[in-house]
């Protein structure tokens, strides 16, 4: 699958705002957009006043890296979205919340939702007891996520399963360090997603 590969740090310099792409660095002093905020580019600086257009591509491009995908598969979670009851922007988002992936990385067992998909993609994980290997895997309430049994004794896990159940898990998930195991308790909602995205601004940029 495509993926992007620009250096992680540089897109949230780009985007002017953490996307937290790189796990523990992001919450340090080291974080790069704390040293140097400043976007990329040699012209950076001189760049004009952006426009209405600017501004929504900017919102499209950030969420996009947030969550790790390339243009054809994001613009397909608008599609669907748009096909769907409700508010497009906040189902996109669901639909993109709900993606296996992103819930192994809210219920802290990657550190990033790169390193999350790394371990989808690798066989590390369990959706019901069977071997899920498909990051965009769209989970539903009930579904039990673990670690799969023989991938266990892996010293990444050895030490997870000794930490503490993490104090910021979205009250949607449940995830039990001690049983490398967790649940999807309900249907995530806007209000649950706390990040800084203003998706109606997307909704605009394709509707256009
Ligand atoms: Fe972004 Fe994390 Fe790099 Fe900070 S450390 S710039 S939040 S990827």
């Amino acid at each position: 699958m495509a993926r992007n590969t620009g250096a992680d740090c540089r897109q949230c310099r780009r985007e002017k705002c953490k996307l937290f792409l790189k796990g523990e660095r992001c919450y340090s002093d080291k974080c790069a957009l704390t040293k140097r905020a400043k976007v990329p580019g040699v012209h950076a600086d001189s760049r004009k006043k952006i426009t209405e257009y600017g501004l929504q591509l900017r919102e499209k491009q950030k969420t996009k890296r947030i969550y790790g995908l390339q243009e054809k598969q994001f613009h397909a979670y608008y599609e669907e979205a748009e096909r769907m009851k409700g508010i497009t922007g906040s189902n996109m988002l669901i639909l993109l919340e709900k993606r296996l992936d992103n819930v192994v990385y809210r219920m802290g067992i990657g550190v990033s939702r790169s390193q999350a998909r790394q371990f989808v993609n690798h066989g590390l994980i369990a959706v019901n007891g069977k071997r899920v290997t498909i990051p965009s895997y769209q989970i539903k309430v009930g579904d039990v996520v673990s670690i799969r049994e023989n991938k266990r004794e892996l010293p990444l896990f050895v030490e997870l399963k000794q930490a503490k159940k993490a104090a910021n898990l979205p009250k949607w998930l449940d995830f039990e360090p001690s049983e490398l195991a967790g649940k999807v308790l309900a249907q995530p909602t806007r209000e649950d997603i706390d990040m800084n995205i203003s998706e109606h601004m997307i909704v605009e940029l394709y509707s256009k």
